[in-house]
């Protein structure tokens, strides 16, 4: 029989005592502060990011703390309780694309980016002159490598951090520029080509609301993201999260392919990205495509339509109009058949879905969830579900079964009410 394992998230007290004891058993002093960062489940909009699309993220009440300090010198030492025993250390002026690698290159590529906030490779000035190095410790609920985005967690923490500690005033009223940083940190000394919705969720996200991305480019700051009115339990729902932890890489060339691909076909359609394609548009512009990408393409632009339909449901769910039960139920089948749409749109026609994900999403729905689908990258990781209220427990028993019968690794589950973006916690 199938035993059924929950990953629950730290109150943020848990959280920051957590990080200031990892902090103080890896420096022998107190830390400044604690700051935290939520990792992220994608509502619907996937692998639209880096194709000028929406997404439709929220912050998980899973969150990666940071215990830090300045320091009156260069060095730039790292310690995490998931890394225990291995102490990263570099100096700041070391740090950039290719000159390090290691866990420790998410925290440091932050630092790099928030001191060369003009791109121009000269270290910026902070409030107090130069920029300085830092010790920080980090400890962390949000699983890794599970889809959930527990690096855009490290590196918007760390964000939040220098930015109070450099006094560069970003996290206040210029949040889009510390996602701007964290983006580069993962793309250019990372070296992972992510599109920019995790840390965009973990910076913007709000409780209570999803967050509506809109990725067309030359979209001004104060457009880029919506928050939106997202609250399962008005509609009598649950959101609950599989981590199928099936092993997933985006780094192995699968994602890096994907991106090539719509690049590719945008070019023969003569547009900047494939959101300026249509759906009334779609079919002439599948014809002019070789197989593949005629499914890649089809993809993307039937998400996109999804996302906006997604939000139009979700937003009506807040207001007057769906007031009674039958009218939250319509609600609540809506956005669950276009969760259930853009599953199959993610297995069929991008082709990034694998048995694990299948298995989640087919269990869950079978056990009575309104909708379900794979959310983050695909090869393994999460899958969500929007499940009746009260029957989070049982729909997970069918999922954590299902996986013993087709041979599977046992998952994980989390649920994962909106929750709060990066900031402080003490
Ligand atoms: P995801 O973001 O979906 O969890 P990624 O592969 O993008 O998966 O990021 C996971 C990587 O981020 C880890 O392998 C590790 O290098 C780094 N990382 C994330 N959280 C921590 C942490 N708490 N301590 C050390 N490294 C971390
Ligand atoms: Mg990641």
């Amino acid at each position: 029989p199938a035993t059924t394992t929950w990953l629950d998230a730290w109150t943020r007290q848990e959280g920051a005592e957590r990080a200031t004891r990892a902090f103080v058993a890896a420096f022998g002093r107190e830390p400044d502060g604690v700051w935290s960062a939520p990792g992220r489940v994608n509502l619907i909009g996937e692998h639209t990011d880096y194709n000028g699309g929406l997404c439709l993220p929220t912050a998980l009440p899973h969150r990666t703390y940071v215990a830090f300090a300045r320091r009156d010198d260069d060095a730039v030492r790292l310690a995490s309780a998931q890394r225990p025993g291995d102490l990263w250390t570099a100096s700041l002026g070391e740090i950039g694309p290719g000159t390090v690698d290691g866990w420790g290159a998410y925290p440091a590529g932050v630092a790099w980016a928030l001191a060369d906030r003009d791109g121009d490779g000269d270290r910026d000035r902070t409030r107090d002159g130069t920029p300085s190095g830092f010790d920080a410790a980090v400890d962390s609920c949000v699983p890794f490598g599970a889809g959930l985005s527990s690096s855009a967690a490290l590196e918007c923490a760390v964000a939040v951090a220098l930015d109070d500690a450099w006094g560069l005033g970003l996290a206040a009223d210029r949040r889009p520029e510390l996602t701007r940083a964290c983006m580069r940190a993962e793309n250019e000394v990372v070296g992972a080509p992510t599109g920019g919705l995790d840390q965009s969720a973990s910076l913007l996200c709000t409780p209570g609301h999803a967050l509506l991305l809109d990725f067309a480019p030359d979209t001004p700051d104060d457009a880029f993201a919506r928050p939106r009115t997202f609250e399962p339990e008005a509609l009598g729902l649950t959101l609950l999260v599989i981590d199928t932890r099936a092993e997933h890489s985006l780094a192995d060339g699968q994602y890096a392919e994907r991106r090539r691909t719509c690049e590719d076909a945008a070019r023969r359609l003569g547009v900047r990205t494939l959101r300026e394609i249509t759906p009334e548009g779609l079919d002439d512009a599948l014809e002019a495509l070789a197989d593949v990408a005629r499914r890649r393409v089809r993809h993307v632009v039937t998400e996109v339509a999804r996302v906006e339909e997604f939000v139009a449901a979700a937003d009506l769910a807040g207001s007057d109009q769906a007031r009674t039960s039958d009218e939250r139920a319509t609600v609540g089948a809506r956005l669950g058949a276009l969760m259930a749409a853009s599953h199959a749109s993610l297995r069929d026609d991008y082709e990034v879905s694998c048995a694990e994900l299948d298995t989640a999403v087919e269990a869950a729905t079978a056990a009575g969830a309104v909708g379900a689908r794979m959310t983050g990258g695909g090869f393994g990781g999460s899958a969500i579900a929007l499940v009746p209220r009260g029957t989070e427990q049982a729909v997970a028993d069918a999922v954590a079964q299902a996986f013993v019968d087709r041979g599977h690794g046992a998952p994980a589950f989390l649920l994962a009410p909106p929750s709060g973006p990066a900031d402080r916690d003490v």
